[in-house]
């Protein structure tokens, strides 16, 4: 039997500026590390195939299934503010897209496969810790409730990749809905090639936004969709204390999904400046500046919509503006009502913003671990404020909050027990916490000793649950345990 993909390919079928294309590179000796067997099983393939050795050369990228249509995609983008008008998969290819059980059409990507016509100084490959690390990250916010894009499968390749040192190289296989990017746009944009924009919009609208298909001003309706789902997406991001670490235009996905898993982290003691990259060095993604950059990164998406928009200059620009003008509403809406969850309110009330402004701000002064925090409050409500008093250093700060919150609640017919179900169907206990991931890590590339990361994955698939077995993984770092610095790794 061979492994069998339903391939139904879009993208390579659109002119050829859109990509290059080209087949991975095989690898030595490919050895699957992991399955996400439930995904593949969503996505029509078969997982026992794909145990095979011949499904670990496919997703090394060693042998090219049937129906494949492998293409490195073209891309522009903004890094770090800086235009860089040709990107491009440099390491990444996509094998072809496949209709899921949902009938939503998902692409499936090599990531380190090899070089491509994209991959300019690079090698095209990538090491086994930050395919780990994106493995482990993408599928906890998926079970987070969180749009992302997800992972099917991580292999290592046998070969080594030099970085500052020789690592092993792996390859991630990537599930996306789809890898079209703000950058994607900016591509055609900066080439004044406003046909292939429009091939690109209306590929977008078929795909993402069906809902859109025949509306009167689909352009227009385009970019209000795609301020909306980012719009939502960053507000989530926040909720659960998620950085992205490299919120650069290229790494901006048009369908709302998270994408690029590089050096992002999820903070442990809530700091609203907190900053992981070790590459970000001004703070331009820090936890509480996404919601600007998204608007930012939106911004040049507009930009490159305008010549669909109207021939008139100046009356592109201002119906841009008006529907940009849109994201601080939809953020706040998304990002309040998200924290009156947290906080276990069902109702809303004049204060209440106030009341949650007031918890964040002596959560910040008391280094209170932002997830335990709220988990711990959400215990509080049942119960007396033991667990989440200790978040604080100064628990005072937390007993004068608590006394206000718990007026607030007593106003809500609600009871107890169902405001403690509500609030932990919101606030996980199980994050992927840095000093976790840096661990697995470690006993991967040194040990080869893949236990710890699978006990990680597992835990992080049901990060609402107790589980009482694995009540160490919810603890924040100890001072010495602690992972200030994440890197891009590629
Ligand atoms: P990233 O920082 O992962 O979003 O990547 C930015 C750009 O660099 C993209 O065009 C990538 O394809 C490219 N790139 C990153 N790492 C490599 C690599 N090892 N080889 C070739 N291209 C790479
Ligand atoms: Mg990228």
């Amino acid at each position: 039997m061979t492994v069998h993909f339903p391939f139904q390919n879009s993208y390579s079928a659109l002119p050829d500026s859109f990509f290059a294309r080209v087949a991975p590179t095989p690898v030595a000796a490919p050895r699957l590390i992991k399955l996400n067997r439930p995904l593949a099983a969503q996505l029509g393939l078969d997982p026992d195939l794909l145990e095979t050795p011949e499904g670990a050369e496919i997703l090394a990228g060693k042998t090219v299934p049937a129906g494949a249509d492998p293409i490195a995609m073209a891309y522009a983008g903004h890094q770090f503010g800086q235009f860089v008008p040709q990107l491009g998969d440099g390491r990444a290819i996509l094998l072809g897209e496949v209709i899921d059980s949902d009938g939503i059409r998902r692409d499936i990507q090599l990531k380190g496969s090899g070089p491509t016509p994209f991959s300019r100084r690079g090698d095209g490959r990538a090491a086994l810790g930050p395919v780990l690390r994106e493995y482990i990250v993408s599928e906890a916010m998926h079970a987070l409730g969180i749009p992302t894009t997800r992972s099917l499968a991580a292999v290592v390749t046998g070969e080594h990749v030099i970085r500052e040192t020789a690592l092993p190289g792996a390859v991630l296989t990537r599930v996306a809905s789809s890898h079209i990017r703000v950058g994607t746009f900016q591509f055609f944009a900066v080439r004044r090639d406003t046909e292939a924009i429009r091939r690109l919009a209306d590929h977008v609208i078929a795909r993402h936004y069906p809902e859109l298909v025949g509306a009167e001003r689909p352009y227009h309706a385009l970019l209000a969709g795609v301020v909306a789902r980012q719009a939502d997406l960053v507000a989530r991001w926040l909720l659960v204390g998620f950085i992205h670490g490299v919120m650069n235009t290229d790494n901006s996905s048009i369908s709302g999904e998270t994408i690029d898993y590089g050096p992002c982290a999820f903070m442990d003691a809530y700091n609203p400046s907190q900053v992981f990259s070790s590459i970000d060095e001004m703070g331009r993604y820090a936890y509480a500046n996404q919601p600007r950059i998204a608007l930012w990164n939106l911004t040049r998406l507009a930009e490159c919509l305008l010549p669909l928009f109207s021939d008139e200059q100046e009356k592109a620009v201002a119906e841009a503006q008006d529907i940009l003008g849109a994201f601080s509403d939809q953020f706040s809406a998304a990002y309040q009502a998200g924290l009156r969850k947290k906080i276990g309110l069902f109702t809303e009330r004049d204060g209440d913003d106030a009341l949650i402004q007031d918890l964040l701000v002596a959560m910040a002064k008391n280094q209170a671990d932002f997830t335990l925090t709220f988990r711990k409050l959400g215990d509080a409500a049942v119960d007396d404020s033991a667990d989440a008093r200790a978040q604080f250093m100064e628990p005072a700060a937390f007993d004068e909050w608590a006394g206000r919150w718990r007026a607030r609640i007593a106003l809500e017919p609600q009871g107890a027990a169902e405001r403690q179900v509500a609030m932990h169907a919101v606030n996980p206990t199980f994050i992927p916490r840095n000093h976790r991931i840096e661990a697995v890590i470690q006993a991967a590339v040194n040990d080869d000793n893949y236990a710890p990361f699978e006990e990680l994955v597992k835990v992080l698939a049901e990060p609402f649950e107790d589980q009482p077995d694995y009540a160490a993984y919810a603890d924040p770092p100890l001072p010495d345990q602690r992972v200030l610095r994440t890197f891009c790794g590629t």
